[in-house]
């Protein structure tokens, strides 16, 4: 494969679902002489894409006035997400979700993400515990419940396979266990160095498309070194259990979630802060908000995590594991008769958390405009990847 004096219309830097999914939606409408260019040397290939929970979320966590780009892509995405793997009949189901409340202050902030449910448009239901306790039989104590039906969960490799796929039949070229190194940046030309299995080459090409996940602060730096973005990776770990071995707990397969709650961003110290003080800071950037550690159906299995790990290396999925008593102890409302040793190791996954800021960055370099920069596309990226497909194309045709 010679890349030496190639020249490309558009490079997308990293083939996890986002790159996948910006292929897909540009090829499809025409865009050609396009390349992908992967470190993994497969795809799926080891990132966060292929180590989430799998979870279709439904856009209520998102405040519009401080995540816009959360809100509204999460809730498209969603759409789109069912559209897609009912189109090309990929594993998906749509569970529904239960987020259990087990006191007063807990009830409090329950309302908070009702509130922005419905200002996202995003269909939701107060319920009463007896009504959670009959669609989940075996939930611990609460005094009430958010229903949203929307949530679900899909397969991962079917979905970025299928992607890749689709964007290869129409033209994409796919450059697999190749790490872009430098980009040289001028006004409306980019020099792409790469690191090969075969040596160093070099690419050229009109647009750039930053979508390299726990890299992309690196890749933006790359381009234009005045950018300043910092992904703080956190390591997420998640247990599953076989169903079939413990068919004294019915559970009948919809998401099971604690209430969210917050962090300081700085001291990774749970913020136990009223709701307008928590609005306050998540709109500063001072705290990260969490969904807690929730229990999921995934295929066969039922997940239960992630218990999150911070200040790690973008690539240490293994060091200081967590135990299963540790998560037994969060999800004793959730599952109260799930035991330490019902739970076996699913995987870790790194998430590219951006310092200082919740939402996703998604927009025109601002020295190079022929650069489209994604940073910070932590959860719910995965779910609203068709969504910020689309974003990134109607930015390009601008
Ligand atoms: C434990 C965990 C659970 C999660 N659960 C959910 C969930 O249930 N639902 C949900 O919606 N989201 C979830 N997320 C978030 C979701 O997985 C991510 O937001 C999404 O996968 C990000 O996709 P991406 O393509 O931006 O990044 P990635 O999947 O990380 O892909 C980036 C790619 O860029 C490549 N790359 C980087 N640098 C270079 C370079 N220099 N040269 C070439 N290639 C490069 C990498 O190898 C990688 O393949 C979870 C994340 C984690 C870690």
């Amino acid at each position: 494969m010679n890349y030496l004096n190639q020249k490309y219309s558009t490079v997308i830097v990293g083939g996890g679902i986002i790159g996948c999914a910006i292929a897909y939606e540009l090829s499809r409408h025409g865009h050609k002489n396009i390349a992908v260019i992967e470190k993994n040397s497969t795809i799926p290939g080891l990132n966060q894409s292929s180590t989430n929970g799998g979870v279709i979320h439904s856009g209520i966590y998102y405040p519009k006035d401080i995540e816009p780009l959360k809100a509204k892509l999460c809730v498209l995405g969603n759409k789109l997400m069912y559209e897609f793997c009912k189109k090309y009949e990929l594993p998906h189901k749509r569970t529904g979700k239960l987020i259990l409340a087990r006191n007063s202050q807990e009830e409090e902030n329950l309302d908070f993400f009702f509130q922005i449910g419905i200002e996202n448009g995003v269909e939701i239901k107060k319920i009463s515990a007896k009504l959670a306790a009959r669609m989940e039989p075996n939930i611990g104590t609460v005094t009430s419940a958010l229903l949203v039906p929307s949530t679900g969960s899909a397969a991962l490799s079917p979905l970025i396979e299928k992607l890749k796929e689709l964007a290869k039949t129409d033209g994409v070229k796919f450059f697999l266990g190749t790490r872009v190194n430098a980009i040289h940046a001028e006004k409306t030309k980019f020099i792409i160095t790469l690191h090969t299995n075969s040596g160093i080459k070099s690419m050229k090409s009109d647009s750039v498309i930053n979508a390299a996940g726990l890299y992309s602060d690196e890749i933006a730096k790359m381009i234009n070194p005045s950018n300043n973005y910092q992904i703080d990776p956190v390591r997420g770990e998640l247990y599953k259990y076989n169903p079939t071995s413990r068919k004294d707990i019915s559970f009948k397969g919809m998401h099971l979630y604690s209430i969210p709650f917050c962090y300081y961003s700085g001291t990774k110290q749970i913020a136990e802060l009223p709701v307008a003080e928590i609005r306050k800071l998540l709109r500063a950037g001072k705290v990260t908000k969490t969904l807690g550690v929730h229990v999921s159906p995934f295929g066969n299995f039922v997940t239960v995590g992630p218990l999150k790990t911070f200040n790690v290396g973008k690539e240490d999925y293994m060091t200081n594991l967590k135990n299963p008593e540790d998560y037994i102890q969060k999800v004793h409302h959730l599952m109260p008769g799930l035991r330490a040793e019902d739970l076996k190791p699913h995987y870790a996954g790194i998430m590219a958390v951006l310092k200082g800021s919740t939402d996703f960055i998604i927009k025109r370099d601002d020295v190079f405009p022929n650069c489209i920069q994604l940073v910070g596309m932590d959860s719910p990226a995965w779910t609203s990847c068709l969504a910020v497909a689309k974003y990134v194309k109607e930015l390009i045709h601008k």
